[in-house]
């Protein structure tokens, strides 16, 4: 199958969630998982930088834009066995992949109630909540890498806590296609009690204006949970500190540059409050990294994708 129009120089706030950043150099939209198998392969042979982009619910394109092509990808087919079986294309939304098993009485996904992308998406950065994450449930993954499409094993994406080898500096150049995955039997009640839960909790913490989600990994590390007087009691445990609970204590809830401000009701969102660049965004972060590293001695790392051109940016 061909791929659709390609268009020059488009721009990409609106293709982003943090309705921030410049132009695409070159854009394509598939609609089919063949499609978009047949532009990645086009572009790797052509050896052009290649972006998929899903819901664009985790990136931050850069003012001076992305080179290359970058192909938005709205191929959402869904098949769903009673067995448990499911095959998605990488386009379709992660929400929508757990209504569908849901109505077919799989339970696993209801943690993906309120994660806006898409299953590509969700697989590139290992998505997850309430101590799930999606790479718990594939069996297999499509990918159109070194020339070919092929099946690959899950392991083959290298998971961990919201990091794959697609998030990599220099990571192969792959197109996700479609996932398989097998979910259990569930009980219908239990599994919409369950998302309606997790929904209920969202809507209490998630700001409505346009962000990327969390902006910043939680930090694993004990020692620091441990030292934290006010961490509950739960985290300490885990030995998890929440990166909102960090940039909270550093002061800088509701702190503001230019149009990003830091979340008020969630300290770890950064919100694009009115007509932010994807600099000043990205100034923010930088800023609010600096002093959790002043006040903590650690280093947050940036769960958003910066895309594109960066090579002018100072802080
Ligand atoms: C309000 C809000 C709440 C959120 N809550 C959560 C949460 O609870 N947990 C969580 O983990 N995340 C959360 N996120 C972040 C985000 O929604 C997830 O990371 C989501 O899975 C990203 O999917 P996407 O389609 O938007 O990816 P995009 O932002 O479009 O892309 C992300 C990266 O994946 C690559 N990519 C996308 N599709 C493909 C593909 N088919 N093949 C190869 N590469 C691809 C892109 O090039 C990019 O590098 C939240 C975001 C928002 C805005």
């Amino acid at each position: 199958m061909e791929p659709g129009q390609i268009r020059k120089h488009v721009r990409l706030s609106s293709y982003t969630t943090l309705r921030a950043g410049g132009f695409a150099e070159k854009l394509v939209e598939v609609w089919h998982s063949d499609e978009l198998g047949a532009a990645a392969l086009l572009a790797q042979a052509s050896e052009m930088p290649t972006t998929v982009l899903g819901a664009g619910s985790n990136v931050l394109p850069s003012d001076d834009g992305v080179p290359g092509l970058t192909i938005i990808n709205r191929a959402t087919r869904i098949a769903v066995a009673r067995t448990g079986e499911v095959l998605a294309e990488s386009g379709c939304s992660f929400q929508d992949l757990f209504l569908k098993t849901a109505q077919a009485g799989l339970r696993g996904l209801e943690f993906a109630v309120g994660i806006p992308g898409t299953v590509g998406g969700a697989l590139v950065s290992n998505a997850g909540a309430y101590r799930s994450c999606v790479s718990e449930f594939l069996t297999g993954i499509e990918v159109a890498h070194d020339g070919k499409r092929e099946w690959v094993d899950p392991s083959w994406m290298e998971f961990s806590y919201r990091d794959s080898i697609l998030r990599k500096s220099n990571p192969p150049q792959a197109a996700i296609l479609r996932v398989a995955m097998k979910l259990p039997l569930g009980d219908p009640k239990a599994i919409y009690d369950e998302a309606r839960e997790y929904q209920r909790q969202r809507i209490g913490k998630q700001p409505p204006s346009a962000s990327a989600g969390s902006f910043f990994k939680n930090v694993n590390d004990a020692r620091l949970a441990e030292s934290l007087e006010t961490l509950p009691i739960a985290l300490k445990k885990a030995g998890v500190v929440p990166a909102g609970y960090l940039i909270e204590s550093a002061g800088l809830k509701g702190f503001r540059m230019g149009g990003a401000m830091f979340g008020k009701k969630h300290a770890n969102f950064i919100l694009n409050v009115g007509g932010a660049s994807a600099y000043e965004i990205r100034r923010l972060a930088a800023h609010g990294r600096g002093r959790v590293r002043q006040k903590f001695g650690v280093d947050l790392e940036e769960e958003v994708l910066y895309l594109g051109d960066w090579t002018q940016f100072t802080t």
